[in-house]
């Protein structure tokens, strides 16, 4: 069933993400799109092309269907697969911007998207301003006449902040700019960015999409059928594309995307009312607490709130290195959004690169990816390192 089918659009999400863009094999009938590991197509006479294909770096059957299934997924006419996350976040800074451009970024945002604005592309003279995102507002103030973009990312890493996408995407079509959406923490799933106003919707694939911490890629996607041809063609001029095996391992983690989502959601919760109730935590930083200061756009715009939980130690920055080391079945380690839970200190881990700046995380954070464990087993681990 490819994207363009007829009646794609009558599917519902879990449908989806199993047949969007993944037809049974024409020639052997094979359920799965085969990985095809291959550079290069014969061509019948010069030119004739089949079914498009000349060059992997331009186009790969199994990319393709990954790529047909990302535009479905996220209701957009066209997706995008690349090497990593980042990879398609420079594909798409450096197709849509020029220097003497400006950039309006978040005041929390994963550290690798901050050092790509703070330390690469202000090399190359686009500029960029810090606004606090979850206010509309100071998102309005921060855009200047020659902002081109406004990132967002919604919940946020590692202090799950949350932005109202429709109220910001109101903002960025007053000032003709475009809304990016960095939607890793919540996948499509649980939530649409696209039909909420965004641009553009930016993945890490690595994470929930992937899901089993055994791929590294990214993904973008988009209803602009213009700004969709432009990022492809930029995607194939600078090349950091998802080689085939990378494609098809995303492709794979998708077909589970909703029952993982969920079976995460439940699991978080829970570890989040846990942590709320215990003496030795200060904070604890989930939108699905009522206490959450983003829960009530949270659940406007969000299915479920997601595998993501941060909190914050009572005794400071040691005591929160401790609890990372004392865990046992939360594994210390970066990255997130696979089955097994992690753990780590985003201040000397993935956040390290924004020490000093505005962007920097409190010394005392702790970051959990809940996984889908049982759920009883999380909760005796993290009393344990707590104790
Ligand atoms: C991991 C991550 C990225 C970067 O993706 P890579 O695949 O590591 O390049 C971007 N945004 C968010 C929110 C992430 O968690």
């Amino acid at each position: 069933m490819s994207t363009n089918h007829p009646h794609s659009h009558d599917y519902a999400f879990e449908t989806l993400a199993i047949h969007a863009g993944q037809e049974a094999d024409p020639q052997t009938g094979a359920v799965v799109t085969p990985i095809y590991q291959v550079s290069t197509y014969k061509q019948d006479g010069v030119g004739g092309l089949r079914g498009g294909y000349e060059y992997s770096r331009s186009a790969n059957p199994t990319r393709t269907a990954l790529e047909q299934n990302l535009a479905a997924l996220d209701g957009g006419r066209r997706g995008l697969a690349f090497a990593s996350g980042l990879a398609a976040e420079d594909c798409l800074l450096r197709t849509v911007t020029k220097p003497g451009d400006h950039i309006v970024i978040p005041n929390d945002a994963y550290g690798g998207t901050f050092r790509l604005f703070s330390k690469v592309l202000s090399r190359w003279g686009v500029e960029w301003s810090v606004a606090d995102t979850q206010h509309p507002e100071a998102v309005r103030a921060a855009v200047r006449p020659n902002t081109k973009v406004i990132w967002v990312e919604t919940p946020s890493n590692p202090l799950l902040g949350i932005t109202d996408i429709a109220a910001v995407a109101h903002v960025a079509k007053e000032s003709g700019s475009l809304l990016v959406v960095d939607n890793t923490f919540a996948s499509p799933y649980l939530q649409q960015p696209l039909g909420l106003g965004a641009d553009v919707v930016v993945y890490s694939t690595t994470k929930y999409m992937g899901g089993h911490s055994d791929v590294v890629g990214g993904a973008l996607v988009t209803d602009d059928a213009t700004l969709g041809e432009e990022l492809a063609y930029h995607q194939n001029a600078m090349g950091a594309v998802a080689g085939p095996f990378d494609a098809w391992l995303v492709m794979r983690g998708i077909k589970t995307l909703g029952v993982r989502m969920d079976r995460h959601s439940e699991n978080a919760a829970r570890v989040a009312a846990f942590l709320a109730e215990h003496p030795k935590v200060s904070h604890v930083l989930y939108p699905g607490l009522p206490s959450h200061a983003g829960h009530d756009v949270a659940v406007k715009q969000m299915k479920a709130f997601g595998g993501m939980v941060s909190f914050r130690h009572k005794d400071g920055e040691q005591a929160a290195v401790e609890v990372c080391n004392r865990a046992t079945l939360f594994t210390l380690g970066e990255s997130l959004g696979g089955v097994e839970s992690l753990i780590e200190h985003p201040g000397r881990m993935t956040h390290a690169s924004a020490a000093g700046s505005a962007l920097e995380v409190p010394a005392d954070l702790v970051r959990l990816s809940v996984g889908i464990e049982s759920v009883d087993d999380l909760l005796a681990d993290l009393s344990e390192a707590l104790r």
